[in-house]
Parts: C-alpha cells; sequence; structure tokens
C-alpha cells in the first residue's frame, strides 16, 4: 500500500488540548476542499510516493520504542484531508499496531466510520467564513468518541461565532465531546473571541495555534 506523503516531520503538537506535546506528523498530500484561510496549500499537490513499511519506519525511527501512560510517543496523520486517501485507515491502524498514541486530523468531509475507535479525532466543523461549510458528513458525530476526540471550529468572524454556537447547541455535542474554537489566524480579533465565550458561558475550549505563536504563520515543518 502507498501513500502520496508532503512531509513527516517532528515538532510540538500546536492546538487541541493535547497542545504543547512533541509529536510526529505525517502530512500526506491533497486535498479536494478549498478553505479560504487554508495554510497548508503546499500540500495539495508536492509530495512523494512512500510504501506502508516505509513511513512506519520513519515513525519508528524517530519516535522508539512504544511506551504506556499520558507521555507516550505521540503520532498525527494530517494533510491535506487525509481521510480523501482509501488507505488512510489502514495507516493509522498500523501505526496504532507499533503501540503509539495516534491522532487523526481531518475537515469531517470524510466517512469517520472505517477509522479506528481508538483513534484521537481532532474533527474540523468548517464553518461558512470558510467557504466549505457544505463539505460536512453529519453522520461523523457518531463516530467521535467522549472524552478522546475533539470537535474544532476555526472561526473567520463574529457570524462565525454565532454560527458555531447555534450549531452545537442545536446538536447538543457541548455537553458530549471537546469542542474548539479558534479565531482563524491575522482575521478575528482574538481577545474579543475569549470574551465572547466567557460573556456567553460557553463550555468550550478558547486556543491559539502555538506553532504560529512560536515560528510565525509561514514556516513548514513546525
Ligand atoms: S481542509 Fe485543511 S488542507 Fe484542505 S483546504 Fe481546508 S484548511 Fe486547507
Amino acid at each position: 500500500m502507498r501513500f502520496k506523503v508532503n512531509e513527516i516531520f517532528y515538532s510540538i503538537q500546536g492546538e487541541g488540548s493535547r497542545a504543547g506535546r512533541p509529536c510526529l506528523f505525517i502530512r500526506l498530500t491533497g486535498c479536494p476542499l478549498r478553505c479560504v484561510y487554508c495554510d497548508t496549500t503546499y500540500a495539495f499537490h508536492e509530495g512523494e510516493m512512500m510504501e506502508l513499511e516505509a513511513i512506519l519506519a520513519a515513525a519508528r525511527e524517530r519516535l522508539g520504542p512504544p511506551m504506556a501512560g499520558p507521555n507516550a510517543p505521540f503520532v498525527e496523520l494530517t494533510g491535506g484531508e487525509p481521510l480523501a486517501h482509501p488507505g488512510a485507515p489502514a495507516l493509522l491502524g498500523a501505526l496504532e499496531g507499533l503501540g503509539y498514541q495516534v491522532a487523526l486530523e481531518t475537515a469531517g468531509s470524510h466517512d469517520l466510520a472505517p477509522v479506528p475507535r481508538s483513534v484521537v479525532k481532532i474533527v474540523d466543523r468548517k464553518t461558512p467564513g470558510s467557504g466549505e461549510e457544505g463539505r460536512w458528513l453529519e453522520s461523523n458525530l457518531d463516530f467521535m468518541v467522549s472524552g478522546q476526540d475533539e470537535l474544532k471550529f476555526v472561526l473567520c468572524g463574529p457570524d462565525d461565532y454565532q454560527w458555531a454556537k447555534a450549531w452545537c447547541r442545536a446538536r447538543d455535542v457541548l455537553g458530549r465531546l471537546d469542542v474548539l474554537f479558534s479565531p482563524v489566524w491575522g482575521g478575528l480579533d482574538a481577545a474579543w473571541l475569549a470574551e465572547q465565550i466567557v460573556k456567553d458561558n460557553l463550555p468550550v475550549r478558547f486556543q491559539l495555534q502555538l506553532h504560529k505563536l512560536l515560528w510565525g504563520p509561514d514556516r513548514r515543518g513546525v
């Protein structure tokens, strides 16, 4: 089984409830979406074909032997849109088979059903401001595991905030899943968003993209 891989790099997890954790990122090439704020357009086409075994060998080489516990070696499959690759669930399962904790970053536009339940799923619900609101598979909510998976909203403005709040409330996801609200980089005022969350007593996690604060918005491989 082969995959087009854009890059494999070791860095700090910049987002979500696991932010700050060292993580090996495997970025697959290609995405059928075109979000207006996309920061990985270089992953739309660039990449080299790699055999599954070569990807696993790269993971083993960087992460070493598996360990249990909260500081176990951590690997994330990202993109592009990794689930646009039909073999992605098998790759996730194989990485888990090495004994690592495994996460998947996805836009929620592709079916989560074949993804192993134990994989940490970070699912990006695209808002109207992204331009890709319609690329969403509602049934994916049924495959998200409470206490493990995360539902993420990148908000482009106050209208997106109101939309995301109403969307979450209509589906009662706030009591079931970790929900993350973040301002789009260079767009929505971060302090405004934090204040709104507090004012509305909304049980979501405010987040900033740690890797962009550390290294700037354009650096690759971090
Ligand atoms: S889903 Fe992700 S990779 Fe694809 S266009 Fe949107 S931001 Fe870019």
